[in-house]
């Protein structure tokens, strides 16, 4: 007998929406595809199917382009406040 997925198996989000068009203008649609440091997670970690990831990687390049989504953030943008918890 085949051995029982630890975790739920992954879906895609975009499948489930049936999105046909991914507007980059609207960055909320594809956030969820972007790490911390705006670069743009695998498929293997989000999920998404081969024809959405597409779509993704299509939108967040042309929204890079026209400087809705940084290419870079900077450590120092990550952590906003590393001594928040000592200022007193
Ligand atoms: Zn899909």
């Amino acid at each position: 007998m085949a051995e029982r997925r630890k975790y739920s198996k992954k879906y895609c989000r975009f499948c489930e929406a049936k999105v046909e068009f991914l507007d980059y203008k609207d960055p909320s649609s594809y956030l969820n595809s972007l790490s911390e440091r705006y670069k743009i997670m695998p498929r293997r970690l989000t999920g998404n199917c081969k024809k959405h990831q597409v779509m993704v990687e299509q939108a967040i390049k042309r929204a890079r382009h026209a400087a809705i989504v940084p290419y870079v953030a900077s450590r120092k943008k990550v952590i906003d406040n590393p001594f928040a918890d000592l200022k007193k």
